[in-house]
């Protein structure tokens, strides 16, 4: 659309408490979003757009459907989300709504199916090599990248060694619009998980800036080393916490990418956050936006909607199980103490703050929701809940597909899953935890237990043949004491009990 006056380019917000009866959404996400909205609002009818603001408490396409009634056609710009996508296709059809394209993405689909065809499977390093070669970003004089590889990723796996002072992370002062959306949550709400922390809120388009020139200046430098690194010192160590805003489009990927590009940090802390912006980031919504969510026609299968959070909650998705993982999500994903220090810690974020780093997601949480055979669609839903990042284009191929494997090699060659050692090399838990980690940890027994249960899933999975080369090689006695390990642990965590260091001791002896 040619750029227009702003007074002549009318806005319309819609504020539904339709969208939050969906899913038990965390509050920290509902105040995000509700007071960015507003806030956004506010900021264009400054720049002089005429607004309308609409507060419902119906779904969208009846909303809309009464306001093209009143304004005539609209334009819409096309919605990440499935959800919305599918709700006002008949109005696009009916010629009700104008899609136009969004401006807040890097990439087109044309650069996706050019580079790694248009059906699966698909990796993202082919797709990330294919823009930095196409947009001439970070190559030599000859073409080839800058730092002699395409991805740095082997420099950039240090644990926390305390070797650098850790970031003091920004805090905002919640003006009356946020303070009015917080008490309205609270009120209208309060029976969504989670706190709402009001000076992690950035709201405006001036925190919104703040929170990058915070990142570009306290953490980029260190973001590659410190990347894959947990401790229990600092949530966030050296990650920007940009995603919640990226996601709304307070900030632009092409800002971070530009201003990324033009830092003076050292190449694998460049080369590694350029690779999540342009590669993984834009990856995942090809992804969705091609297989449609993975979304599959079966029979009602029966989930649990809000995956176990008490009220009534939008029904779940039927998307793949090929791993055929059916524990209900235990409550201990909602806050009841496991006595794993690493995924109670894990949790804890989560319900505190609706954040955690790209680690514990996929190695804590993921992983262990793996290795205990938690329905992945239950497991999606949580994430989709309680992460103040979260919609379905993003959280489903980080979960059903990185995470946990449910659809296959769509993504990922074979399932990011480990024991006890990865979790004890990278993060600092194991020492302070009630489970001593060879004597009654279990996280490698439900490791091991996780290759037994799944042989049958990887008979060619040359990925796989190592790992399976040495599971053959384990004592029967050995793989049984896995299966009672992990038995013991699904029925201890299903009922939101702790786990016994004594008698895991035992099981394992
Ligand atoms: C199981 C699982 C679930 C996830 N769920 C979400 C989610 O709901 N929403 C979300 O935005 N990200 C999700 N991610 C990706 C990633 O973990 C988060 O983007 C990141 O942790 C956000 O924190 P940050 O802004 O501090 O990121 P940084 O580490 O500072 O990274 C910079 C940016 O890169 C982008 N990025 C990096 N990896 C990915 C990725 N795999 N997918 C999409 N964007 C990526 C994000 O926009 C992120 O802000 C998930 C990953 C896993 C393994």
């Amino acid at each position: 659309m040619p750029e227009a006056e702003p007074e002549s380019l009318g806005l319309i917000f819609i504020e539904t408490s339709w969208k939050a009866k969906q899913l038990p959404y965390h509050k920290q996400k509902l105040a995000l979003q509700l007071s960015n909205q507003r806030h956004f609002a506010l900021e264009m009818q400054q720049l002089g757009h005429p607004i309308s603001y609409v507060f419902s408490e119906k779904e969208y396409s009846l909303i809309l459907e009464e306001i093209v009634k009143e304004y005539g056609e609209i334009t819409v710009t096309k919605p990440a989300e499935l959800t919305l996508r599918k709700s006002i296709s008949n109005l696009i059809s009916e010629n009700k709504i104008k899609i136009l394209d969004h401006k807040g993405w890097l990439t087109t689909s044309e650069d996706f199916i050019s580079s790694v065809g248009d059906s699966p499977p698909w990796r993202m390093d082919k797709f990330y090599r294919h823009l930095r070669k196409s947009r001439g970003i970070m190559l030599d004089g000859d073409g080839k990248p800058v730092g002699g590889s395409w991805s740095l990723d082997d420099q950039n796996r240090l644990p926390w060694d305390g070797a650098v002072e850790l970031p003091s992370n920004p805090e905002f002062k919640p003006d009356n619009i946020t303070t009015e959306v917080i008490q309205m949550i609270e009120e209208k709400y309060s029976h969504h998980p989670g706190k709402i922390i009001p000076s992690n809120l950035p709201t405006s388009i001036t925190d919104a800036n703040r929170l990058w020139k915070w990142a570009k200046s306290s953490v980029m430098h260190w973001f590659g080393p410190y990347e894959d690194a947990m401790t229990q010192e600092h949530k966030t160590l050296f990650h920007t916490t940009v995603s919640s805003l990226l996601n709304l489009n307070r900030l632009m990927p092409k800002t971070l990418l530009d201003d990324t590009l033009k830092l003076e940090i050292p190449l694998n802390s460049k080369e590694g956050f350029v690779r999540q912006i342009i590669g993984w980031r834009e990856f995942v919504r090809h992804v969705h936006e091609l297989t449609d969510g993975f979304e599959i026609e079966k029979e009602d299968i029966p989930a649990r909607n809000g995956a176990g959070w008490e009220g009534e909650w939008s029904k779940s998705r039927i998307t793949p199980n090929v791993l055929e993982n059916n524990l209900g999500l235990p409550p201990t994903y909602w806050g009841e103490k496991s006595g794993m220090l690493c995924l109670d810690t894990a949790v804890s974020d989560v319900v505190e703050t609706g954040y955690a780093h790209h680690i514990p997601r996929l190695m804590v949480l993921a992983n262990i929701g793996n290795l205990l055979g938690i329905n992945p669609r239950e497991l999606t839903d949580w994430f989709w809940a309680m992460f103040t990042d979260a919609y379905d284009w993003v959280v489903e191929p980080n979960v059903l597909a990185m995470g946990t494997y449910a659809v296959g090699d769509v993504m990922t060659t074979k399932p990011y899953v480990s024991g006890t050692p990865y979790i004890k090399k990278m993060g600092d838990y194991c020492g302070d935890c009630s489970l001593h980690f060879k004597k009654s940890c279990p996280i490698s027994d439900m490791y091991w237990n996780f290759l037994e249960e799944n042989q049958m899933h990887f008979p060619k999975n040359h990925r796989m043949a190592m790992p399976m080369r040495s599971l053959a090689k384990r004592t029967q006695q050995a793989k049984d004491t896995a299966r009672e390990v992990t038995e013991y642990v699904r029925t201890q965590m299903s009922q939101g009990m702790e786990l016994d260091p004594e008698i895991l001791e035992r099981i394992k002896a």
